[in-house]
């Protein structure tokens, strides 16, 4: 089907109170797990978002990745929103728009805010005359995928209602405890910081570093505000498990179907805790 667009199945996602599984994809086997996931099939029939993150793109390049997952959106069974995320380079966001996305992630929380909310309504603005939903960051997250250390830095919720006002963006991403990587967050997430960003801006709330976050906490947090969860360590822990437990041999197929499989497993354990299941 022809990719999805992100702001209709995040208004949907806010008011009924379930989150849009968004997962990291950097290769095939990973693509076709989360998809094998969501599809009807894997018994889901969940709704995602398949996302270029800079790690992935350094590791297949921006043009193959593009092409993988826009090709993987179209033939998918169920609504896929195609994202770029994290991403601080104008030239990209241009080359995602170009390659088909239908969602872009402006990241300028490093820098301070008056250049942060310039360059995300800059990227906001470009996005939705291409007609793409733009998610932005206002206080960096942090941990591995970042490469800054988690910090203990929180979203302020009255700084966040003015950067939502100033840009214009569809989702915010917040930190709230929240940390990238395999750091696990478990119990740290602010839930009631988060409410109160919830109640101070006007659109859903993004959760990135969903790996490290234990399910009854991440059901509180859906609860509270949150439409989209970041998923990507909790794949590749399960992927590099898989193969390094099997002996390649001369055919490593074998070994990458495994991993695929565990894989498809995690990401439908992901979907049923953020509430996603039969809404494809
Ligand atoms: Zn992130």
């Amino acid at each position: 089907m022809p990719l999805a667009p992100l702001r209709p199945l995040l208004g949907r996602a806010r008011a009924e109170g379930w989150a849009l599984p968004a997962f990291n994809v950097a290769n095939l086997e990973v693509c076709a797990a989360v998809l094998d996931a969501a599809e009807p099939g894997g018994g889901s029939r969940a709704p995602i978002v398949l996302q270029a993150n800079p790690g992935a793109i350094r590791h297949a390049g921006f043009a193959r990745l593009a092409a993988l997952l826009v090709a993987a959106a179209r033939d998918a069974a169920v609504p896929v929103v195609v994202m770029l995320d994290h991403c601080a380079d104008p030239a990209l966001h241009e080359a995602a728009i170009a390659a088909g996305f239908s969602a872009l992630m402006a990241d300028g929380s490093r820098l301070p805010f008056d250049e942060n909310v310039t360059f995300t309504r800059r990227i906001a603005e470009r996005g939705h005359r291409a007609g793409l939903a733009v998610e932005g960051e206002l206080t960096a997250i942090g941990g591995r995928e970042e490469g800054v250390a988690a910090s203990d830095e929180r979203t302020d919720p009255d700084t966040a209602a003015r950067f939502v006002e100033a840009t214009g963006v569809d989702a915010l991403a917040v930190a709230v405890g929240n940390a990238h990587g395999d750091a696990p967050s478990g119990g740290r997430l602010d839930l009631e910081l988060l409410a109160r960003i919830a109640a101070a801006v006007p659109v859903p709330l993004v959760l990135h570093g969903t790996s490290g976050v234990p399910e009854n906490q991440l059901r509180a947090a859906i609860a509270a505000g949150v439409a989209k969860c970041n998923v990507s360590s909790v794949l590749y822990r399960a992927f590099a498990s898989a193969i390094a437990a099997g002996d390649a041999g001369t055919d490593p197929r074998p070994l990458l179907r495994g991993g695929r499989a565990a894989v498809a497993d995690v990401a439908a354990e992901v979907i049923g805790w953020c509430g996603a299941r039969g809404r494809g």
